[in-house]
Parts: C-alpha cells; structure tokens; sequence
C-alpha cells in the first residue's frame, strides 16, 4: 500500500533533502495498520558532520539578520503551516497514529502558533542599560550558536516547531533529531522554514536512533540541547552535554496529580480526567494519571466515567470521526499492556477496559483502575498509554503529601468549586503546570515544563528565551582610569 508519507530523502540538510543510504533503514510503520509506509536511513557521521557544518556555517549571518528579518520568516513559516494544516494533520496521523480529530487542531497549529509567537518577538529582544553614576554598562542578548533538538514520538511538528521557534527567534541554528519511531513530520517543518526564507543551513533534519542523538550533543560545535524524551535519556544526555558545559532544556516524562474534590463539578471533572489520560491514547508526558478522587464523589465520578468512555469512537484514525486511535508502536503498546498485567496482578480494581483490539494495529482500550494505591507499580511508574489509576482520598491534609510523593514534577491538577483551596492546592503542588478545573491546556503563551526530574528550563513564552540566549555585559568607562600602580 502506498501512503502519500515517503519522504524525498532522509535528511534536511543546508537547504535541501539529502540521502545517504549507507546509514541503517528505519522503516515507518504505519500504526493503525502495522504496514510500513515509508523508509529513511539513520544519519551516518558524514551526515551528521554536514549537519553540523552546514548550521555553524548559517549561524553567524542569521544572528546578524535583524530580529524583525528573522521574525518576518518566522511568522511566513507559520502562515505555510497553517495554510497546508490538512496535509501536514494527515501526515501527522500517519507518523504517529494520533486521529485526524486531534491532529488537525493540536499539531500544525500549534507549530504555527510557536513560530507566530516567537517571530513576533524576535524583534522585541534587547539588551539592557545600566547607569552607573558616569560610566555605564549595556547587555547585548546573543544567540548561544548551534542548538541541537531530540524529540520524542508523541508530538513530532510540535515538539521540532517548539524548540525550533525561540532557538531561531534568538539567531541560533539547528539540528534536529526526531525519534526514530516517527520520522517524517520534522522533515516538513524544516522544508516550510527553508520555503518561508530561512536561508539555507538554519534548520536541519537529521534521522536516526539514540546513537545519532548521542553524537550529536557530544560534538564540540554544539552550544545548547534541548530534549524531549524520558527521565532516563534525559539523565544520559543531560550528562553527556555537562561534558562540555553545553546549555540544556529537559522536557521529560511525568507521573501528575490530579484531585478531584467532592464539590467538583462531576461532568467537568470527568472531561479532565479525559483529557489528561486518554488523548492522544494517553501518549502525552504532562498527563494527570494518578487521578486522587475524594470518597463522597467516587462512585458519581467512576460511574460517568464509563458512560462517556462508552462514546469514544475507536477506529481509523484518519476519519475525523474517530476519537481514540492507536498506540504509536507494537513496543509501546507491549510495554503499556505489561504495566495492565501488573497493575491486575498487585490487586487494582480494572473497571474499564484493560484488552487489545481485534483489529491490525497497537489498539488499547481506554482502562481505568480504581482502587489503586500509592505504592502499586502503576501509581508510580510512567506507563505512556491509556490507562488511568483512580486512587482514594479522603482530605486535603491527606491527600496533597500523596500527590507530591514522587521523582517526577511536571504538571498537576485539582477540580474543585472552592476557589481558595484551588490556589492552596495550586501552590502546594511539586509542579512545573498546574490545572484548576481543566487539564493539559499547553498555549505558547504560557512557559510549559518540569520541576523536580521532570525536567530543567522552560518551553513557550518569553521564558524560553533565557533558555535560547545569553547576555553579554559591556562595561564603559567615561573619564580617565585609575589603577593601583
Ligand atoms: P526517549 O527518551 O526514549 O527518546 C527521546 C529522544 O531521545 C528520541 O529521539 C531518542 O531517539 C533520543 N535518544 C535516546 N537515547 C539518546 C541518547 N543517549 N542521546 C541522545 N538522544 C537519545 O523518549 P520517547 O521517544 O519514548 O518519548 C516518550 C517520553 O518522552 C516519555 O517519558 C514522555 O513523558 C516524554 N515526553 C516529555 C514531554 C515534555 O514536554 N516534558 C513531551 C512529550 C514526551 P530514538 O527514540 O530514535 O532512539
């Protein structure tokens, strides 16, 4: 079967697509059938070392653009994107299983939205003044040079528009290293910044595994790494850029909080504890999966709960009708069913769910389980899938010690109608994101990332700019100098 997915060639480099067939075959697989659409080939170090060349080459001029030049580009980028939001949602669908549904509003459009966000500012970065009696001392903002960008599977034109638009926007360059399980979305990013103007150099696409990612954030031409990945790669290349005191971003993985108190309303209570662990089949980092729900509300919550998870519509996920689509992977899928076979065998409650589908495909059922305790394995480890722990609780005193007992800190959520204990909670949370009565709203407006292992630095709004740049200080001196001798 042939999918409109076969890229031109494996990489975007220096402008154009490139091809290096010597470099291990990665096969796309699409995951709603299991078929392979499309093929690439991880970067060989000749690829990478034409990446590397081809961005530090770039650097210079485009940080000597103006920052209203760059933003232009930028914000032309965004219209592109928008403009071709179906191709690039379908794409999207076929690189990561995700349905149509979600894609044609989350993925482009929030690519569109980080590059409109952020070459709306390119033009707004400057330095500072700083009078001193006489003399003075200016700051000047400057790129860090070359950025590398490692992303996960779940949110590919995101995730490479998201590191890409403030580190462009600062004047830097970048390569970027999608996962090798969904390859192809980055490709087009790059191919719409080059079409919008971005000269030739400024963003590359490079494919491969770990390994590639590795080399990468070890070369000395590197300046900054930003990922997006699991605790684990995190702490291995959060390691391997220390080596060469390489500024980092880590957006990593997340086991959230969220509380819903006995005065919730139930209806949107329910849509939160949806949205937090069933979309995108529960493949998001900043989900709420332990969801801690008072007693007096228990059964009204677990019993709407399934009503409307009755109403999801399974199936193809290019049918914009379809809610819930597959796993990315037969991998990911085996790992998220052993996480259900443990969470049965330490005695939590299945309720809903809990089987594969008899289709082709990695399809789960949205699961739930209640009675679910804070040591059992589910309640504690990051399971990446749709299945959602419902704990007991039976106050805030009690419960709020509980929510914040893990290594993780991304995001948090509580619904209530009390408002003061909603910004008590709010602050009481080990949290990088909290939610009061909705759940994993990302706008680019807002920083989005992790307290705790969950990360370091922040992505979105003019925080990501710290993360983006660095301030140099020119030190000015009016009148003669004294010296001690
Ligand atoms: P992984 O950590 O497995 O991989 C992330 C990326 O790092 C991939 O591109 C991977 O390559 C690459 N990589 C792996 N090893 C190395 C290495 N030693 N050096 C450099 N790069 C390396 O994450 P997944 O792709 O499985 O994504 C799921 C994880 O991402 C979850 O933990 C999730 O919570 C987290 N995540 C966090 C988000 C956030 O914003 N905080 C958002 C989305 C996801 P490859 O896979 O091709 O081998």
């Amino acid at each position: 079967m042939t999918y409109p997915t076969q890229p031109t060639a494996s990489h975007f480099i220096g402008g154009k697509y490139v091809e290096d067939t010597a470099g291990t075959p990665i096969d796309v697989i699409y995951p709603a059938t299991g078929e392979v659409i499309g093929r690439v080939h991880s970067a060989t170090p000749a690829i990478i070392d034409q990446a590397l060349t081809s961005a530090r080459a770039a650097q210079a001029a485009w940080a000597a653009m103006t920052g209203t030049e760059r933003g232009r580009i930028l914000r032309r980028a965004a219209d592109i994107m928008r403009e071709r939001n179906h191709d690039l949602s379908v794409l999207e669908t076929f690189d990561t299983g995700k349905p149509y549904q979600e894609t044609s509003v989350v993925d482009a459009t929030s690519g569109a939205d980080a590059l409109e966000y952020f070459g709306g500012m390119a033009a707004t970065l400057t330095g500072q003044h700083i009078q001193l009696g006489e003399d003075w001392v200016y700051t000047r903002r400057e790129a860090l040079g070359v950025c590398v960008g490692i992303g996960a599977w779940n949110y590919p034109t995101q995730i490479a528009s998201w590191k890409g638009a403030p580190a462009l926007a600062c004047g830097n360059t970048m390569v970027f290293k999608p996962s090798e399980t969904t390859p192809l979305c980055a490709l087009k990013v790059a191919e719409i910044l080059f079409e919008a103007g971005a000269p030739a150099g400024v963003y590359n696409v490079v494919q491969g595994l770990g390994d590639v990612g590795a080399a990468l954030v070890s070369d000395p031409r590197v300046d900054k790494v930003s990922l997006t990945g699991s605790v684990p790669t995190g702490r291995k290349v959060y390691a391997a850029a220390a080596a060469g005191i390489k500024h980092v971003t880590m957006e990593l993985g997340g086991k959230s909080p969220l509380i819903i108190f006995d005065d919730a309303d139930v209806e949107n209570a329910v849509s939160g504890a949806i949205l937090g662990n069933f979309y995108s089949s529960g493949q998001v980092c900043s989900n709420g999966t332990r969801v801690f729900v008072q007693k007096g509300i228990k059964d009204a919550f677990l019993a709407r709960l399934a009503e409307r998870l009755a109403d999801a519509v399974i199936g193809d996920p290019q049918d914009p009708a379809t809610s819930f689509g597959p796993m990315v992977s037969a991998r990911q899928m085996e790992i998220v069913q052993g996480y259900i076979a443990k969470g049965q065998d330490e005695g939590a409650r299945l309720v809903y769910g809990g089987a594969r589908l008899d289709r082709p495909g990695f399809y789960l059922e949205p699961t739930v389980f209640a009675d679910v305790t804070d040591d059992m394995t589910i309640a504690r480890e990051e399971i990446f899938g749709p299945v959602m722990a419902v704990l007991d609780f039976e106050d805030e005193a009690e419960v709020m010690p509980r929510a914040n007992d893990t290594e993780f800190g991304l995001a948090a959520g509580v619904f209530t109608r009390d408002l003061a204990r909603a910004h008590r909670v709010a602050a009481g949370f080990e949290a990088g994101t909290c939610y009061i009565n909705t759940y994993n709203d990302a706008p680019v407006e807002a920083p989005f990332g992790g307290s705790k292992q969950s990360g370091v630095g922040r992505e979105n709004s003019s925080a990501a700019i710290a993360h983006y740049s660095q301030l140099k200080s020119v030190y000015v001196r009016m009148g003669d100098l004294e010296a001690p001798f």
